[in-house]
């Protein structure tokens, strides 16, 4: 039952002003592509947004020789302070248009507007503050006697937070002194194509970011071009290791930035009501769309009925629905093809033997939904406490002593993230030490900072972003 009613309250998409057609980004300008143009969609109607053009191997060929003009002629040439600026008014200008980027991205994507204004669209122009300060300060940074820029650097981001990966990888490129060819997602470009009229308003010289917009062909053409010095990926796990094999014996470097199965765990001296919280915000953020999201809970035996029945009364007071108005809680899954692999991955849990709850929502009637969905008994070897889902469904597990809770914990072939929750100091200092992942939270969980650096072990991949560390992945000569 719900005690209040919501009016609607939509964000404007007046502040829209976009275009019915998008080219490439390249050399400063955009250009038609070569190869068969597609539709960009929104995942809450299934409306069409614009038409996108897809890069052929000679348009990829063009933007990478782009880049390295640029990277020849101008940007290399130029001080680390003037660099600096050009971040910095990107910075600014990303926060002018702030209002307009967080539309773009939840109609592109379909995350509640309430996220892509509170947390992505923040996080973008704080990343493009944070790389600005130290472009001119690489020398006194720690990072090796004569750190200098790669080249050319060919990067691919997911569809997740299609912004936020954008300016993770090209904050820090730029920073080093490194020229950038993107490819964004092929189901949400429409933000890095917004962000390419900001590049011109900001000035930035040609070629120096060149963003190509295309499918897997795209990407799998930009990462093998024998001109791009530095490779850096987010995406799936397979997609990666084909990646790492096309690499492989080049000497190109290399960064992954993969898939994980993040254990939160809460031991039973918790504080509760925060860590319902936490759960919450670890798995329904962005739909469970989150590489690092807590998406199997680990549960102390003796609370875990209590932290379920509260579980299921919190999540039925959030609401689904039209990502673009203010009072959603959860948004669209990103495509149709992702919510096919929800409820498949749902499905076999069930069949398994898992129990399946569901919140009670009402679900709309075009476009891709998902109830938030807790699966409870679920053991380590089901399918869903080992795949990993990426949408809005959690698995219940329980453990007695906190050996067992690390041991479950580390039991999976992911490394990227997890979350302690728990009263004493000592214990998340003694869990994380043992916890095989890269990122630990304790009494909170998907918190992001441009300072702290982020990435993963094992399957979830290797190399940091982030931080003083995320200049290493773009220097030569640079010791951490
Ligand atoms: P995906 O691997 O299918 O696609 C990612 C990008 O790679 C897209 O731009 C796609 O067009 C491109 N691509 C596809 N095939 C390619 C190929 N052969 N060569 C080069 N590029 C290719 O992943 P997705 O479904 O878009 O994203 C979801 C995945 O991303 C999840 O597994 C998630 O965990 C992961 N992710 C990881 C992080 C992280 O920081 N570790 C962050 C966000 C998302």
């Amino acid at each position: 039952m719900s005690f209040l009613e919501y009016a609607p309250a939509p964000e404007s998409r007046a502040i829209l002003n976009l275009r019915d057609e998008y080219g490439l980004f390249i050399d400063g300008e955009f250009r038609p592509g070569r190869g068969e143009s597609f539709a960009t969609i929104s995942p809450a109607d299934e409306k069409h947004i614009a038409t996108i053009a897809t890069a052929s191997e000679a348009d990829v060929d063009a933007a990478v020789a782009a880049a390295r003009r640029a990277h020849d002629k101008t940007w290399s040439k130029m001080s680390g302070r003037d660099r600096g600026k050009y971040l910095f008014r990107i910075a600014r200008l990303v926060q002018e248009r702030a209002r307009e980027l967080a539309v773009a991205e939840s109609l592109d994507n379909g995350k509640p507007i309430k996220e892509s204004r509170d947390v992505d669209v923040p996080l973008v122009a704080a990343w493009f503050f944070y790389y600005a300060g130290w472009a001119d300060k690489l020398d006194y940074a720690g990072l090796g006697p004569n750190p200098r820029a790669l080249g050319v650097a060919g990067q691919v981001i997911p569809w997740n937070f299609p912004l936020l990966m954008l300016a993770w990888k090209i904050a820090p490129a730029l920073a080093a002194g490194n020229t950038v060819v993107i490819k964004p997602a092929e189901t949400t470009p429409l933000s890095a194509l917004i962000f390419a009229e900001i590049l011109q308003q900001a000035d930035l010289p040609p070629g120096v970011v060149n963003i190509v917009t295309g499918a897997g062909a795209t990407g799998a053409a930009l990462v093998r071009h024998p001109d791009v010095n530095k490779v850096a990926f987010t995406g799936s796990t397979p997609v990666g290791r084909e990646i790492a094999k096309a690499v492989a014996g080049t000497d190109k470097k290399l960064t992954l930035e993969l898939g994980g199965k993040a254990a939160n765990i809460v031991f039973e001296d918790a504080p509760i009501d925060q860590a319902i919280e936490g759960i919450v915000n670890g798995i329904f953020f962005n739909q469970g769309h989150v590489c690092c999201a807590g998406s199997r809970l680990l549960v102390q035996e003796s609370i875990h009925d209590e932290v379920v029945d509260r579980l299921k009364s919190r999540l039925s007071t959030l609401r689904l629905g039209d990502p673009l108005d203010k009072n959603t809680d959860i948004g669209a899954i990103n495509s149709r093809e992702q919510l096919d692999r929800i409820r498949e991955l749902s499905r076999i849990g069930e069949e398994e033997g898992a129990e399946r709850w569901s919140a009670d929502c009402v679900i709309p009637d075009s476009g891709f939904w998902f109830a938030p969905t807790i699966f409870t008994n679920v053991q380590a070897s089901h399918r869903i406490a080992r795949d990993e889902i990426f949408g809005p469904v959690l698995s219940v597990l329980t453990f007695r002593t906190p050996a067992e809770a690390i041991e479950k914990a580390n039991n999976t072939p992911y490394g990227l993230s997890a979350g302690i929750w728990t009263d004493k100091g000592s214990r998340i200092l003694a869990v994380a030490d043992r916890l095989r992942a890269g990122v630990i939270w304790a009494n909170t969980f998907n918190r992001f900072d441009p300072s702290s650096p982020f990435g993963g072990y094992k399957e979830s991949g290797y190399g940091r972003e982030g931080g003083r560390h995320g200049l290493l992945a773009y220097l030569k000569g640079a010791a951490a």
